[in-house]
């Protein structure tokens, strides 16, 4: 709409999975949010009409699930297909259909917009880190327990500029949906992406996904020494794994990089002084709810229940997509589920977002959950910081489930039954794919393909703002650490806001530490007036100085902005008035985020600077009149005055390409995009 086009300039389709919150089950929770979130699904779904997008309504499914049982393919890396890909896939697991053997790159929802008006996209060449797996999987290791020991390895930061490639003899005996999992995951240690060589079990997955047409001629690509590496190709590092010596993993809590084997996990819950005692299980989301993963479960379900064992804490199921929700139903895993006490929750995100209305764990004394999601941020699923959140495969968090213990080892241990007896788990083995084939469920919820626009449709739409612009800035807050999207923008009851910019904003930063005095939620107003207080929270002292119409600047730490590409982190900034960002260094997606709203991201060349410059600073930029005008430096420089009046001058460098300068320049991508359509 903001670009002025008649229709997307490449196949899109929108996915309504954030916005369903899990309180009672399927049925209840989707009815009541489709009441509580109306506006936003009736513009979603006019948007779409509009404009010719395929519209998946809330209930259909989740983004990364639909995306591999409907649009991935083998080898996606020609270029109007991988722009397919991109308006398709908006969002930082997009990785996930690399599962299929194609190359699929995270973008936020600014990024998508290149795609959807036909823009060029880029992307500086990341280095590719080769994968060398050996070995098998065996007992209860499974593939999310290779992406959570590869977390551990390579660190949240360890990916970043980097795809990672899969090869070796380890990788074939893997089904599609488990390598989907690691390559979902790969964002958790910031790859760019990750891939793997066409596979016999990706041929299979697409045959039983109904489309044979694309396995033939993935098949026939691949005779001809397509979609696998070059004989012989260099990586810029090779990591060697042993799948062999694999054993599940215990990641967590609040960082998906805290990677402890199972076998140690025990006694890491002892030195920590944890309480031995689990809150709740979480399996599903778009991470492990394909069929192999809810097979392995209603074998350990079975498993327990003949046993006279049922769950100790409550347990919730996310369904990736209808298509799995209605095949689980079918063949009987459903009822195995609900028979020990599992509640199927709607086939959406639920409180893989946040959207958890959890009524058990509030204030200090927390709760400790296991979830197979993947990314456990401080109160990302329940909204209280308390909680300790670990992540481990689907079958761990189900065996867990059944003891209630924090320290519990399915591996070696057991559960005291009524009459005395010592139960014990056996491994489950799992079925890769459906015998019957994949059930479509209702159908109701499947778009028809590439709908033709109907100009006619009137979308329900705001006004945007208009920023202005200066180079003399105040220094909203100096924030500590780690601050990913969750902390500028957080997700959970927020979500029903996502249309509305200004109610939206009121949670920015809310629960970023300030690394003056160290408080969460508090900035400084060094100009307030006598009615106001010095301090405030972060939200309404960035609302004052928009109401003063001065722009401000945020000094950041290491990787901002990791985690879920969440554009409303950059959205919300810009809406209060952030011109620039300077941090030690950001996370990619969300950098390229910041540039497409107009923000100007500046990364510290001497990254002690970041200790020099406070809230209520006033920092001065040079070069940035050169830069906007196409014939900057890379390095730009910046004056800080403080309040004493002392000033000093620090160097920074901006990644500004010439086409992005054109955004800064014009406001926005989108503002820029418009001006060349008028
Ligand atoms: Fe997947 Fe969770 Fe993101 Fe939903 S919120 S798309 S389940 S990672």
């Amino acid at each position: 709409m903001s670009a002025g086009l008649s229709r997307c300039a490449v196949p899109t389709s929108i996915h309504c999975d954030h916005l369903i919150q899990a309180v009672d089950g399927a049925s209840s929770d989707l009815q009541r949010s489709i009441v509580s979130n109306k506006e936003v699904f009736d513009f979603l779904e006019s948007a779409a009409r509009k404009y010719g997008i395929e519209f998946w309504k809330p209930g259909s499914g989740i983004i990364h699930q639909i995306v591999l049982e409907n649009y991935a393919a083998p080898g996606m890396l020609m270029y109007l297909p991988f722009l397919t890909a991109f308006a398709r896939t908006k969002y930082s697991h997009t990785p996930n259909a690399g599962g299929l053997g194609l190359l699929a790159i995270g973008v936020g929802g600014a990024d998508a917009v290149d795609a959807m008006t036909g823009t060029p996209w880029e992307l500086k060449a990341p280095h590719v880190v080769g994968i060398h797996l050996t070995g098998q999987l065996s007992g209860w290791a499974t593939p999310k327990d290779l992406i959570l020991h590869l977390a551990g390895k390579l660190t949240v930061r360890g990916g970043t500029g980097r795809i990672l490639e899969y090869f070796g003899p380890g990788v074939t005996a893997q089904s599609c949906t488990g390598l989907a999992t690691v390559a979902n995951m790969g964002a958790e240690v910031g790859a760019t992406t990750s891939t793997f060589p066409y596979t016999k079990n990706m041929c299979a997955y697409l045959h039983a996904t109904g489309r044979g047409a694309v396995a033939r001629a993935a098949d026939a690509a691949a005779e001809k020494g397509l979609l696998s590496a070059d004989e012989g190709a260099e990586y810029d590092e090779v990591i060697e794994i042993n799948l062999s010596d694999l054993e599940p993993m215990i990641n967590g809590p609040f960082t998906p990089d805290l990677a402890t084997p199972l076998s140690k996990f025990g006694a890491l819950v002892q030195e920590s002084g944890w309480k031995d005692e689990l809150s709740a299980s979480l399996i599903g989301s778009c991470t492990n709810s394909s069929y192999e993963d809810l097979t392995r479960v209603a074998e350990i379900a079975k498993q327990a229940q003949s046993a006279g064992l049922a769950t100790k804490v409550p347990f919730l199921c996310t369904p990736g997509s209808e298509q799995i929700r209605a095949t689980m139903e079918r063949d009987g895993i459903t009822s195995t589920l609900q028979d020990v006490g599992v509640v199927v929750l709607a086939n959406a995100c639920g409180p893989c977002i946040g959207q958890w209305k959890r009524e058990d764990s509030k204030g200090e004394e927390n709760g400790t959950y296991y979830s197979n999601n993947k990314i456990n941020f401080k109160s990302r699923n329940d909204g209280n910081r308390y909680t300790m959140n670990f992540l481990a495969s689907p079958t761990i968090v189900t065996a867990m489930a059944f003891s209630g213990k924090l320290t519990f080892n399915p591996m070696t241990d057991t559960i005291s039954l009524p009459n005395g007896q010592l139960f014990k788990f056996t491994p489950p083995s799992g079925q890769d794919l459906p015998t019957k084939g994949f059930a479509m469920g209702n159908t109701d919820y499947y778009p028809s393909p590439v709908p033709e626009p109907q100009p006619g449709t009137q979308p329900f739409w705001t006004p945007e703002s208009k920023g202005t612009r200066t180079s003399t800035l105040k220094v909203l807050m100096r924030v500590r650490g780690k601050c990913t999207t969750d902390h500028i923008s957080a997700a959970g009851p927020w979500l029903k806001y996502k249309g509305h910019l200004t109610n939206i904003s009121e949670n920015l930063l809310m629960t970023a530490i300030n690394d003056e005095g160290g408080d969460m939620n508090v900035a400084f107003d060094h100009d307030h007036d006598s009615s106001q207080s010095r301090s405030d929270t972060i939200p309404n002292v960035a609302k004052r100085l928009k109401a003063r119409n001065q722009p401000w600047a945020l000094i950041v730490d290491e990787n901002y902005g990791e985690g879920s590409a969440r554009e409303h982190a950059a959205l919300q900034p810009r809406f209060y008035g952030c011109a620039v960002i300077v941090a030690r260094s950001f996370a990619r997606i969300h950098e390229a985020n910041l540039k497409k709203q107009g923000i100007l991201p500046l990364w510290f060349i001497d990254k002690a600077d970041y200790s020099r410059i406070g809230s209520g600073d006033v920092v001065e930029t040079f070069g940035l009149g050169d830069l906007v005008n196409g014939n900057g430096e890379e390095v730009v420089k910046l004056r800080v005055t403080n309040s004493r009046g002392e000033f000093f001058e620090i160097l920074t460098r901006h990644t500004m390409s010439s086409d992005q300068v054109k955004w800064l320049k014009a406001g926005s991508a989108l503002n820029f995009i418009r001006s060349q359509i008028a």
